[in-house]
C-alpha cells in the first residue's frame, strides 16, 4: 500500500469559485493527496438529467443548456485559464452543446450527455489548484475506470481498472496532483458509462483501490456522518468513528452522505475513508475503518421512506417443504431485490424499496399473478423502514427504552439477528419522522 490519498469533492464543494478555492487549500495543505476526484458543480447534473428527456420543448432545452453554461462561466470569470485548459474546456463545452441540442437520445448518448458535468468541472478545478501554486493536471478518468456496458448503472471492472491505473495513472503521481472525474467510466464497447446518481464517491474509492491508496477523503457539505438526519433532529451529532460494516449499513439504510457502494472497495482493500466538510475542514469528520474491536452500542438511526411490504401466505404449505424457495425463485425471476424478510410456517413478508429512483419502482403484475397461483398475496404501501445501526446491538441492553419508544407506534414488522449491525422495523410513513425523533432522543441523546 502506498501512502497516497484520494480526495473527492462533491457538487456543493465545487459549486463555484469560492467553494473550489476552499477545496484547493485543503489539497495544498495535504501533500499525500495525489488524486482529486470531482463531481459536477452543484445543479449541473440535474440540468443534464433534464436534457436527457426527449419530450423537452425547444425553449426548455435551450434554458437548461444556458443554465449549465452560466454555472461554468461564473467560475471562469474569476480565473485566468492556461492555454491547455482553455483548449480542452472550450472543446468539451462545444461537444456538450452539440449533443444537448439533439432531441432524441440512445441510452449510450444519455450517459455521454450526463458525463459533461464532471468533465467540465475537472478543467476548472485544475486551474483553481494551479492558481494556488499546486502543480496539477487534468486527467480523463475514462482511460482508467473500466466498466461493463450497462449504461446509467455501470459496474466497474476492478482488474482492468487496476491495470489501467498502473499503466496510465501511477506514473504521473510523483510529479503532480491529478484532477479527474467522478461518476463516469468507459464500458467494454469504449463508450462513456455512468455509475448512477451520486456515484462519484464510489469512483473515488475505486480509484483509491486501483492505485493502492491508503486513504480516501470524501469532502462534502456536512462535517461527517451524523447519528441521524440533522434536519430532523437538531441534536444529531457527527460520529467520529465507524466500522466499514456500520458505515455500509448506514449508507444502505438511508444516510444520504455516502453512495452505498463506496464502502465496498474500501473495506475490500482496507482503505480508510474520511468524510468531512470542505467548508469547515478544521472541524474534522467521520473516519471509517476496519474495526479493531467493535464497541457495542447503537450509533445511529436512519429511515428510508416509500417501502412496500409484500406478504404471501399459503396454508397448503403447512408442513410441506420448498415454500420459501418457490417464492424467492419467482421474485428473482422478476429481478426484485428484497430487503427485509420475516417468515412463519406458511407465510413470508418481504420489504421492497419503492423509492422513485429505485431500480424496480413497482411490482410487476405478472409477478403477483405468478405468486397468486399458490399463495394469497397482499401488498401494503406508504411504509418507512427505520434502522438502528451499530455493533452488537442487543435488545437486552436497550430493551426497556426501545420497547417503550416503539410501543407508542404501530410497528408493522421487526427484523433483528441476521446482522449484528442493524435492527430494522417498518412503520407507517406518516409516523416515521416522529419515530426517528423519539428513538434518537431516548437512545442516542441520553446515552451520550
Ligand atoms: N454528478 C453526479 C450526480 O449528481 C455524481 C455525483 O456527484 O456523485 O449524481
Ligand atoms: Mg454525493
Amino acid at each position: 500500500m502506498s501512502n497516497y490519498s484520494v480526495a473527492k469533492f462533491g457538487g456543493t464543494s465545487v459549486a463555484d469559485f469560492d467553494a473550489m478555492s476552499r477545496c484547493a487549500a485543503i489539497i495544498k495543505n495535504d501533500t499525500q493527496v495525489r488524486v482529486v476526484v470531482v463531481s459536477a458543480s452543484s445543479g449541473v447534473t440535474n440540468h443534464l438529467v433534464a436534457l436527457c428527456d426527449d419530450s423537452l420543448t425547444e425553449q426548455a432545452r435551450a434554458e437548461h443548456i444556458i443554465a449549465v453554461e452560466t454555472i461554468q462561466h461564473n467560475i471562469i470569470e474569476k480565473l485566468s485559464l492556461d492555454a491547455d485548459i482553455t483548449h480542452g474546456f472550450m472543446a468539451t463545452l462545444e461537444q456538450f452543446k452539440v449533443l444537448a441540442g439533439k432531441c432524441q437520445f440512445s441510452v449510450a448518448e444519455k450517459d455521454e450527455l450526463l458525463s459533461f458535468g464532471e468533465r467540465l468541472s475537472s478543467y476548472l478545478f485544475t486551474q483553481v489548484l494551479r492558481g494556488q501554486g499546486v502543480a496539477a493536471t487534468r486527467f480523463d478518468v475514462r482511460d482508467v475506470l473500466a466498466t461493463n456496458d450497462i449504461h446509467a448503472k455501470a459496474e466497474p471492472n476492478i482488474a482492468k481498472t487496476r491495470d489501467n491505473a498502473k499503466q496510465h495513472l501511477l506514473p504521473l503521481l510523483n510529479e503532480q496532483v491529478i484532477v479527474t472525474q467522478g461518476f463516469i467510466g468507459r464500458g467494454d464497447n469504449s463508450l462513456t458509462t455512468t455509475l448512477g446518481r451520486g456515484g462519484s464517491d464510489y469512483s473515488a474509492a475505486l480509484i483509491a483501490e486501483a492505485i493502492d491508496a491508503d486513504q480516501v477523503q470524501i469532502w462534502t457539505d456536512v462535517v461527517g456522518i451524523f447519528s441521524t438526519d440533522p434536519r430532523l433532529c437538531h441534536k444529531a451529532a457527527p460520529i467520529s468513528k465507524l466500522s466499514f460494516d456500520e458505515a455500509a449499513e448506514m449508507a444502505t439504510f438511508g444516510a444520504k452522505v455516502l453512495h452505498p457502494a463506496t464502502i465496498l472497495p474500501a473495506s475490500r482493500s482496507g482503505i480508510r475513508v474520511f468524510v468531512g466538510s470542505s467548508r469547515a475542514p478544521e472541524q474534522g469528520g467521520t473516519w471509517i475503518e476496519k474495526e479493531k474491536s467493535a464497541v457495542p452500542g447503537i450509533r445511529a438511526v436512519t429511515q428510508r421512506k416509500n417501502q412496500l411490504l409484500l406478504t404471501v401466505k399459503s396454508p397448503e404449505m403447512l408442513l410441506a417443504s420448498g415454500f420459501l424457495a418457490r417464492v424467492f425463485t419467482i421474485l428473482a425471476k422478476y429481478n426484485i431485490s428484497v430487503d427485509l424478510v420475516t417468515t412463519s410456517e406458511i407465510s413470508v413478508a418481504v420489504t421492497l424499496d419503492n423509492a422513485p429512483n429505485a431500480s424496480r419502482p413497482e411490482l410487476d403484475q405478472a409477478c403477483l399473478n405468478e405468486l397468486s397461483e399458490f399463495c394469497h398475496v397482499s401488498v401494503e404501501n406508504k411504509l418507512t423502514l427505520v434502522a438502528l445501526i451499530g455493533s452488537e446491538i442487543q435488545l437486552r441492553h436497550h430493551e426497556i427504552n426501545l420497547m417503550s419508544v416503539l410501543s407508542q407506534f404501530n410497528i408493522r414488522l421487526i427484523c433483528h439477528g441476521a446482522s449484528k449491525h442493524n435492527l430494522c422495523f417498518l412503520v407507517e410513513q406518516a409516523d416515521s419522522d416522529q419515530v426517528v425523533k423519539s428513538i434518537h432522543r431516548q437512545l442516542l441523546e441520553l446515552s451520550n
